[in-house]
């Protein structure tokens, strides 16, 4: 059976377990639907007269069934009750919980649950982990040339601090993994403080952080300094204690891993300054900053080129490398197997890849295209990750001492030979892998 009818399966039963108003069922089938389309989320939603379920798969939310209002308390109790954790009779407050289960197509799932009263009831959020899903290996996210060669350095340092940018649904998680079991080696004592923890990975010594009870990250960063850390990963730096912390670590010989909450790697510099780092203490530490964000991958199976010569986009994309070094440019180039010819046709004559959604093969011998059976006219399949570096190269660790502001930085690294989220993504639309649109949907349009 393939992969699509088996979820055409579990959408019948679905629809069954509504008619029949059997809720056990209707969780049972609707976990198993969203875990074989790879959805991250499930959202199960009241409005005044009927109540909607939708997934998020490769970040885009979409209709799954609807359901009529008057089953929908026993819905959300069944799934209290069954948590263990929510209080049914509480509907007035938000409430969050972690279950553990197992789909009718025996895939182990974590889900982090939480509801929220809305005007019409309670609205549940389903966070879906997948624990029989391989995870992935650095090499396996979409980090190209210059930015592997940084990352791929950078890691392997004995001391000094690594960040990550961190938007929501960014892929972060699967990046700080990824890196994390690379240099995850005997030799090497990894102590780590998440919250949550998200994955369990072996040989790692993975602490929760309890902010409830007084186990912060900055509490956490000083027990690992006693513990005869190599590298030690706080999950994120959002106040002066634990920034602190990070750098004496660094300082005193330790690896850290972390991520801080802004957009891009330049945004980053900012922010630590506001958090009360001084510029010498900052170039003294942080190695590398890294940014990323998650693109929809152009459907192999629909695409076509043409021409968007003119459009405002394909000017944006030109205007991304203006001013870039041509040496680094061409050297990028080359590493992503991408021709001069085909990049002059690029910037020349605006030829990209686009979806159409239907296939030209004429299966059913009725003379008309049919709906592409691989992305069914979302013209998208699968995602690919986008990233940009900054090394904290000697020029940089000096501009940063004498105090230039992080868009004199940035603008410097630009010239001389970063990839930033914008280039990475347009030399992917190159590469025929994302489509304009996409680029602009994820990333900003920046101006040297
Ligand atoms: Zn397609």
């Amino acid at each position: 059976m393939t992969e699509n009818s088996v979820v055409a399966q579990f959408k019948d039963l679905l629809h069954q377990a509504i008619i029949n108003a059997d809720v056990v069922k209707i969780f049972d089938y609707l976990l198993t639907i969203a875990v074989e389309e790879d959805a991250s989320d499930i959202h199960i939603e009241p409005f005044e007269n009927y109540c909607r379920i939708r997934t998020r798969v490769d970040g885009i939310l979409s209709e799954l069934v609807q359901y009529p209002k008057n089953l929908h308390e026993s819905v959300i109790s069944k799934f209290k009750i069954e948590s263990g954790q929510m209080r049914p009779d509480e509907k007035r407050l938000p409430q969050d919980a972690r279950v553990s289960t197992v789909t009718q197509t025996n895939k182990e799932i974590d889900l982090r649950a939480s509801t929220l009263p809305t005007v019409w009831g309670e609205k549940l959020v389903m966070r879906i982990v997948d624990k029989s899903k391989k995870m992935q290996g650095l090499g396996d996210l979409g980090i190209e040339w210059i930015n592997k060669e940084i990352i791929y350095q950078k890691i392997n340092d004995p001391n000094g601090i690594i960040l990550n940018t961190w938007p929501t649904g960014s892929g972060k998680t699967s990046t700080l993994y990824a890196a994390l079991s690379r240099i995850n080696k005997v030799e090497f004592n990894i102590t780590t403080f998440e919250d949550p923890v998200e994955n369990k990975v072996q040989w790692l010594n993975q602490s929760q952080i309890r902010s409830d009870i007084n186990f912060t990250f900055a509490s956490g960063l000083r027990s690992a300094l006693r513990q005869d850390p190599d590298i030690i990963m706080v999950w994120e730096i959002r106040d002066h204690e634990t920034l602190e912390m990070a750098m004496e670590a660094a300082m005193t010989g330790h690896l850290v891993f972390s991520t801080v909450h802004t957009n891009s790697a330049a945004e980053t510099i900012t922010r630590i300054l506001n958090l009360g780092a001084q510029p010498y203490m900052m170039a003294g530490t942080i190695n590398m900053v890294m940014a990323q964000r998650l693109a929809r991958k152009i459907c192999p199976q629909c695409k076509s080129q043409k021409s968007v010569k003119w459009t405002s986009l394909h000017n944006y994309a030109v205007a991304a490398f203006k001013g870039m070094n041509m040496t680094s440019l061409q050297k990028e180039l080359e590493r992503r197997n991408i021709s001069i010819q085909r990049w002059n046709q690029f910037v020349n004559e605006g030829l990209v890849s686009y979806w159409t959604g239907h296939t030209h093969e004429d299966h059913q011998g009725d003379g008309d295209d049919h709906t592409c059976s691989l992305c069914k006219w979302s013209g998208y399949k699968g995602r690919l990750g986008v990233f940009e570096v900054m090394d904290y190269s000697d020029e940089i660790k000096n501009m940063l001492i004498q105090g230039k502001t992080a868009y004199e930085i940035e603008n410097v690294a630009l010239e001389q030979w970063m990839i930033n989220l914008e280039r990475d993504a347009i030399l992917k639309v190159v590469a025929d892998e994302l489509t304009l649109e996409e680029v602009y949907r994820v990333v900003k349009h920046k101006v040297l």
